[in-house]
């Protein structure tokens, strides 16, 4: 199915849990600016080293960095059924950006999602945050335990660089400055916002999410 979405969200409320989720239900790629971050963190690419300093700081990397990874997202073959945007955009430059990146598509988005969850919460997800080293699995030491090996594959379980509590205190409040003006940038426009509680089991939000999204794809 054509659709286009956004997943918005302060870091932790688990937009990258359920942008998979909500990516394969509909069969479009989650094109998120983080992973694609990290790919080239991991690669050591030109790109990589310019924002590194930036990423490991809790801060947002320069807007014409993000939007050249999404232009050229887009003008892959994998988005021209629809993609799902997940941490992208953050603000107020980048939602422009990506404005005139689909007018000149003649494209729309179909739905912008908020997920919501209160502080001490996304404090909590954060901090118990593991990723496989060797598979990509994303847990949380609620699940596995501390210093448990990955439950799918056997190698290291291992904390985000960014995860680290000073830095997830400056990330929450880059989002509260430059990333929450977005809500009423996308409530004030013509596809409009949606907010989701982001509490209770993966199943759910996800649930949620996709009943939200019912609505926003049959208008009465
Ligand atoms: P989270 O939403 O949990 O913070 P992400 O993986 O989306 O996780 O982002 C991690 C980091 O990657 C951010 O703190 C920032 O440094 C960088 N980043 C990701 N997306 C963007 C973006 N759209 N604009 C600027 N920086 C970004
Ligand atoms: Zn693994």
């Amino acid at each position: 199915m054509d659709v286009r979405l956004i997943l918005m969200g302060p870091p932790g409320v688990g937009k990258g849990t359920q942008g998979e989720l909500l990516a394969e239900r509909f069969g479009i790629p989650r094109l998120s600016t983080g992973d694609m971050i990290r790919a080239a963190l991991k690669a050591g690419t030109a790109l990589g080293e310019r924002v590194r300093v930036y990423y490991e700081a809790g801060e947002l990397v320069p807007d014409e960095v993000v939007l050249g990874l999404i232009a050229e997202a887009f003008d892959g073959p994998a988005t021209a059924g629809g993609f799902l945007l997940d941490g992208f955009p953050r603000t107020v430059s980048q939602a422009d950006g990506l404005g005139a990146l689909l007018a000149e598509r003649g494209l729309k988005l179909d739905a912008v999602l908020s997920l919501e969850a209160p502080e001490r919460e996304l404090v909590a997800r954060i901090s118990g945050r593991r990723v496989c080293e060797a598979c990509g699995l994303v847990t949380h030491v609620r699940a596995v335990g501390d210093d448990a090996p990955c439950p799918e594959c056997g190698s290291s379980l291992v904390q985000r660089s960014d995860d680290r509590a000073e830095t997830v205190r400056n990330r929450l409040a880059v989002y509260r400055e430059q990333t929450e003006p977005l809500l009423e940038y996308y409530a004030r426009s013509e596809t409009g916002l949606t907010a989701v509680d982001g509490l209770g089991t993966k199943e759910a939000v996800r649930d949620r999410l996709l009943e939200t999204l019912q609505y926003a794809e049959s208008p009465a």
